[in-house]
């Protein structure tokens, strides 16, 4: 579905779907971003008020666990997103 991390094909190599009409802009990264925030979020203050970690260890973790999570989920998410534009369309 993509060519590269983000950027789809101009249409399905299966069923000639043009994908330039499902214009996803920002909503996957919203979604995914609220995700995120959504379980990833409680997980640390819950780690936090367990173990009490220093506040360097906690970033240390946190950042780049919440960024490798962002950046795993905006594929698929932008994947169903523009599932779900297409069959709003039809
Ligand atoms: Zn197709």
């Amino acid at each position: 579905m993509f060519q590269g991390y983000l950027t789809p094909h101009q249409k399905c190599s299966h069923c000639e779907l043009n994908f330039e009409t499902l214009n996803a802009d920002d909503g996957p990264a919203y979604i995914a971003m609220g995700l995120v925030c959504l379980f990833v979020v409680p997980f640390f203050f819950i780690a936090q008020v367990l173990y009490e970690p220093p506040f360097w260890l906690a970033l240390v973790i946190s950042l780049p666990l919440t960024l490798g999570i962002i950046l795993g989920l905006l594929p698929l998410v932008k994947g169903a997103f523009m599932g779900a534009l297409w069959k709003s369309r039809t």
